[in-house]
């Protein structure tokens, strides 16, 4: 779809003031695409440079982050935290550790973080941080100086009412408890609500862990429910074998589909029988190995293709749970004709626009990741609700929570898809129901 003309400057000075930054480019456009319709209906959007605002992350910071090896020689990585849109809540979104780490990427999740937490319903602006720290064989010492150096700096830029930085790629239980302990220690306050995805023993919420790969499949489960289908006996395929790919594959077959590939970045396993679930969660999760040792330990079922491409695997639901930009316009044909019913993003913008094109007009159902992956941060939500009243909750009080903001964030895409004249466009949905909700907030504020 092509950027109304009255949105083009917009693009365009979005572009010139963020050169290379292109997944970021990426994001603002796909926005922009949807916002025609909006300013259509409602020109008054385009007063006040809402649309401009928006795209204006409200500060940046980026810092250095020095730390000492194993080998006693001094590291420096750099750090980032990009404070998007606090028009709905203090800033909210996760902490990335990976090599391709930089401002443009940071910028992106960070942008994309405003809609799907507004999406949300809750009382949260958009952020994204991160750095480009490989945590790859590096030991737990190392993950831990790393840590505490990234939050000495870090810190004076948080606060419960202020920024509420997550987990993401690299960044799990252990990196945010070392995170956390040095946070205390530098304002010598117990601020339970500032970090979420905490363990349970300090103030984590049940089922934060399996937050976004259970909510992708609820998403993915509402979508055929319109259509008066079901997830029973459909082979499914998972990209990545981290935390989303993993709660994914377990609620995929908790709801009887049957997953038969999943992938990291050094190549997939197939595996026929379906993936033994105990055993994927043993390599990845204690033993934190590659998806190599599941094939070599689960025997014959499995096939293990290094360097391969996952969406070679025939399957009707694809759920890509990896990275940005990992399904192609040419994985995308490919699913299509091995006859995939459905797509749900369960990683950040991972389908390119190529690859989403097809997929809308070979009529697969399709779910962006802002609107399919945002069970992660709304149960962050419900952390920060149970630190805020000192209370915790059961897991099935919880999961209950987060399968019913599921269903409605469903309901909030269908619901503004049809009412703006293209129904069973979700990625039209997510992003109108998402600005709007911000965008009002915005002009509440007045010019700010
Ligand atoms: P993890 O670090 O737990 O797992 C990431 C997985 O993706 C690993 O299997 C990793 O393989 C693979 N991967 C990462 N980068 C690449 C790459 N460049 N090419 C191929 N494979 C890659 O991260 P999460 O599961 O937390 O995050 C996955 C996605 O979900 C991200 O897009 C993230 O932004 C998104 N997300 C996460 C949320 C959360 O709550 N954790 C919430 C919402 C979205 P390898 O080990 O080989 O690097």
């Amino acid at each position: 779809m092509p950027v109304d003309e009255k949105l083009e400057p917009i693009l365009a000075e979005v572009l010139s003031r963020n050169a290379g930054e292109e997944e970021f480019h990426q994001a603002v456009r796909e926005v922009l695409e949807s916002l025609g319709r909006v300013v259509a209906k409602h020109p008054d959007y385009a007063d006040d440079a809402l649309i401009e605002r928006i795209c204006e992350p409200e500060r940046q910071i980026i810092f250095r982050v020095p730390w000492v090896d194993d080998q006693g020689r001094v590291q420096i990585n750099r750090g980032f935290r990009v404070q998007f849109n606090s028009a709905l809540g203090p800033y909210k979104g996760g902490i990335r550790f990976h090599p391709s780490v930089n401002l443009g990427i940071i910028k992106f999740l960070g942008f994309e973080q405003i809609f799907k937490n507004a999406l949300t319903g809750m009382p949260i602006g958009g952020g994204k941080g991160g750095s480009d720290f490989n945590p790859r064989g590096r030991s737990d010492g190392e993950i831990m100086r790393f840590c505490q150096s990234f939050m000495t700096e870090l810190h004076r830029h948080l606060g419960e009412y202020t920024d509420v930085p997550a987990g993401d790629i690299g960044v799990g239980g252990r990196e945010i408890g070392y995170m956390f302990g040095q946070y205390k220690r530098l304002t010598n306050r117990y601020e339970a609500g500032v970090l979420t995805g905490k363990g349970l023993v300090y103030g984590g919420s049940q089922a934060r862990r399996e937050a976004t790969g259970y909510g992708a499949v609820y998403f993915v489960e509402s979508m055929l429910a319109r259509r008066g289908e079901g997830l029973e006996g459909r082979k499914a395929v998972v990209s990545g074998s981290g935390n989303v790919a993993i709660y994914t594959i377990e609620k995929l077959q908790q709801l009887g589909g049957v997953v038969i590939a999943c992938s990291d970045s050094n190549g997939y396993v197939v595996d026929e029988a379906g993936i033994d679930l105990e055993l994927l969660k043993d390599v990845k999760e204690v033993r934190r190995g590659r998806i190599a040792d599941y094939a070599a330990l689960r025997g014959a079922s499995a096939r293990y293709i290094e360097g391969g491409c996952v969406w070679d695997v025939p399957c009707e639901v694809a759920m890509p749970s990896a990275t940005q930009n990992e399904l192609t316009g040419k994985n995308a044909r490919t699913l299509v004709a091995n006859g995939v019913v459905v797509v749900g993003e369960g990683a950040n913008m991972p389908s390119t626009p190529d690859a989403v094109r097809i997929f809308q007009s070979a009529n697969v159902l399709f779910a962006p990741g802002k609107a399919a992956n945002a069970g992660g941060v709304a149960t962050s939500a419900l952390e920060m609700q149970q630190n805020a009243s000192r209370d915790s909750w059961s897991f099935e009080q919880t999961e209950a929570r987060l399968a019913a903001i599921m269903r409605g964030i469903h309901d909030r895409c269908a619901e503004t898809a049809e009412e703006y004249g293209a129904p069973g466009d979700y990625v039209l949905g997510a992003n109108i129901a998402g600005f709007v909700r911000v965008a009002e907030a915005m002009r509440a504020f007045g010019v700010v």
